[in-house]
């Protein structure tokens, strides 16, 4: 008994010929942020999804809170989960894309109230009042009504992350959250994830921003090649690392 909040143990994950994930074992506690920094191509995106019912994987499994990512137990055997259920397990996690994904048609505040209304039936109008909450606390109060067009990359960004923090989400993933985003508007989308972090909500964090992942991670994590090569605290691994694959790798982006 690990007792993590995520457990992912021994996964592995092809596609056709190509092993992305080769073998992945992480743990991640309740309240913990872990930044998964790691070449590209190394699967770290692919983990992400693993972890968000996005893909099935191959071999080991993932699990949150004590439930197997895909899974459900009947009784001593494992039954794979029907569409719906993976619907309604999936509003357990929150999923910040590159591309923020907002839905264009809705306004930002149907956005955010959109699956605590539909896919975790919650009353309209309390999701609307924490809605406007979670507006404020991402600096957007005044653009409940607004379309994602007309907002910067930086506010789309932002209401992704209120959007995901409607779920009420046992933990939050983040894909390259600023990698999208011109220079200047990545600033506005770090200080939102920064200041999460310190609020005790559980965060994998996927980014290139080194030195964010510095400031933000109790665990910060070295992928490469469909592995985790190294993981540790922030000054251990990214200031003290010992593996050579973990030293190149910084070596060429700091
Ligand atoms: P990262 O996010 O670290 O850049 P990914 O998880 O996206 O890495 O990709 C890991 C490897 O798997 C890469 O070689 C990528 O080309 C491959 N890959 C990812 N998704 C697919 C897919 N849907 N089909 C085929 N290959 C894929
Ligand atoms: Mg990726």
């Amino acid at each position: 008994m690990t007792g993590g909040l995520l457990e992912i143990r021994g996964v592995h994950k092809s596609y056709g010929l190509l092993e992305a994930l080769r073998g992945v074992d992480l743990t991640v506690q309740p309240g913990e942020v872990a930044a998964i920094i790691g070449p590209s191509g190394s699967g770290k995106s692919t983990l992400l999804r693993a972890i968000n019912h996005l893909e099935k994987v191959d071999r080991g499994f993932v699990s949150l809170d004590g439930e197997l990512i895909g899974y459900t137990r009947h009784g001593n055997t494992l039954r794979e989960l029907t569409e719906r259920e993976v619907l309604r397990r999936r509003t357990r996690i929150g999923f910040v894309f590159q591309n923020f994904n907002l839905f264009p048609h809705l306004t930002v505040l149907e956005n955010i109230v959109e699956a605590p209304v539909f896919a975790q039936g919650r009353p309209r109008a309390e999701a609307e009042a924490e809605a406007r909450e979670l507006l404020a606390r991402v600096g957007l109060a005044d653009r409940a009504d607004a379309r994602p067009r007309q907002l910067s990359g930086g506010q789309q960004q932002r209401v992704a992350i209120a959007r995901a923090l409607a779920l009420r989400p046992a933990v939050v993933l983040f894909d390259e959250p600023t990698s999208a985003l011109d220079p200047e508007l990545v600033g506005e989308v770090l200080g939102v994830i920064k200041e999460l972090a310190g609020t005790g909500t559980t965060l994998v964090v996927v980014t290139h921003e080194v030195g964010f992942a510095r400031e933000i991670a109790d665990t910060v994590v070295f992928m490469d090649e469909g592995v985790v090569v190294e993981q540790g605290p922030p000054d251990s691994v990214l200031d003290h690392p010992v593996n050579p694959r973990t030293k190149a790798f910084l070596e060429k982006v700091l």
